[in-house]
């Protein structure tokens, strides 16, 4: 590209890397458009009816005409009820709460309420795709921590991780802590999440505590939760949404962040000026969502889809097919079919290669490793019909046993 046309998006948005899903996608459509079996363990989205509470609430916000500006930080109710579905309502006021356009947009707002350029922001060892792109966005350098216990840990960073981060890099900010962890699956147990925590208070790095998919952990456990004491309550941030926890509610673009004043009250001032606070009809929707019991129905299907994974793990071989603890993603290594051979005759390398084998050959849909920054794992969406699951799955086996060594 001639300098003066590189000149015309700026150098940080230069930096951004298209998905690495995209070429998958494109070749997914193509067999849709053919006709052929495809099954989408692809896409992390919720399916099925969306909550008639919900979805009520939301109309009658349109008919009762609630389509004027708002307060910016998010409807006042709402930002009550935040605190309430948390469980936070003795820690934190609704001052402490802004309510934002999607969880992606609380993410941002922390990235350049708290960072200037050249700041540093931690990740895990196995980010979600969008926290890089969103740190180079607020001028930050994204850097995954090394978990040194590796494939054991199943990438969970430890505390003597994370320091060794904090001392090896300049201006560290924040750590940015995904649990249940998309992709891997993994939960935080709650002595693993004090121990991160109080390296942050220590060091006075803050930490940005993803919880999105809390709602869904399996196995009778429930969610290990942040001890706030005056202490941590100064370091830690959570964002949380409407995304996942609830039926087909991503495209609603509801999520929220719970933090400390100061900081809180800086992402309210930079929404104020860019987004004037999410639209009033789906904060009307998240918040007949969030007040209430909420309906374990969903996460107990999603128990029983991972069961159906769980149910063919043996025939699966080579692939070694992780636990899942929690979110709707299956965790593949696939590293022992590189070098295989498929039937026409293309040898596998790569965790994009075995993706689009499965795609091209079975019509099984799922995400390379490589787009999270672990090279030999894919990544597969659970959150479908069972008996589209049970036809993908079956697939995948034939696909995997027509693979034949190569040497
Ligand atoms: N964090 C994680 C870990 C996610 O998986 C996602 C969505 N896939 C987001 C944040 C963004 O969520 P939202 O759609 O609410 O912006």
């Amino acid at each position: 590209m001639p300098a003066a046309d590189a000149a015309r998006i700026s150098a940080r948005l230069r930096r951004f890397r298209p998905s690495l899903t995209l070429r998958l996608k494109t070749l997914a459509n193509e067999r849709r458009a053919k006709g052929l079996p495809l099954f989408d363990f692809g896409l992390g989205e919720t399916k099925g009816e969306l909550a008639p509470r919900i979805r009520d609430a939301a109309k009658n916000a349109y008919d009762e005409g609630r389509t004027m500006y708002e307060d910016p930080a998010g409807l006042g109710e709402l930002r009550d009820a935040v605190v309430r579905w948390l469980g936070v309502e003795s820690q934190y006021g609704r001052e402490c709460v802004v309510v934002t356009t999607g969880a992606k947009q609380g993410l941002l707002n922390l990235f350049l309420a708290i960072c200037d350029p050249g700041d540093t922001i931690l990740m895990e060892a196995a980010p979600w795709v969008s926290y890089q792109p969103l740190a180079l966005a607020a001028g930050a350098t994204p850097r995954a921590v090394v978990a040194s216990g590796g494939e054991e840990s199943r990438f969970k960073v430890s505390a003597v991780d994370l320091e060794r981060e904090i001392d090896g890099n300049e201006r560290v900010k924040v750590f940015v802590l995904n649990s249940p962890v998309n992709p891997t699956s993994q939960v935080y147990d709650a002595r693993e999440f004090a121990a991160l925590l109080e390296v942050c208070v220590r060091r006075h790095v803050y930490l940005l505590l993803d919880r999105l998919y809390w709602r869904i952990v399996y196995d009778g456990k429930s969610y290990p939760e942040p001890e706030i004491t005056p202490a941590t309550r100064e370091w830690l941030i959570q964002v949380d949404g409407l995304s996942k926890n609830f039926r087909r509610t991503g495209g609603m673009r509801i999520g929220w962040s719970v933090g400390p004043e100061d900081v809180s009250e800086a992402m309210i001032n930079l929404q104020s000026h860019y987004t004037s606070g999410p639209a009033v009809p789906s904060q009307c929707g998240a918040l007949a969502a969030i007040s209430g019991i909420y309906e374990t129905e969903l996460r107990d299907e999603l128990e029983a889809n991972r069961n159906r994974i769980y149910a063919v793990r043996d025939r699966l071989a080579p692939v070694r097919v992780w636990d899942s603890e929690g979110t709707f993603y299956s965790f593949w290594d696939v590293r022992a079919c590189f070098g295989g051979r498929t039937p026409v005759g293309k040898v596998l390398a790569s965790s994009v290669d075995v993706a689009e084998y499965l795609l091209d050959h079975a019509g099984v849909v799922t995400a390379p490793g490589s787009a999270f920054l672990q090279e030999g794992y894919l990544r597969l969406s659970f959150a479908m019909a069972p008996g589209e699951i049970d036809a993908g799955l079956d697939a995948a086996v034939a696909a995997f046993s027509e693979l034949r060594r190569t040497a």
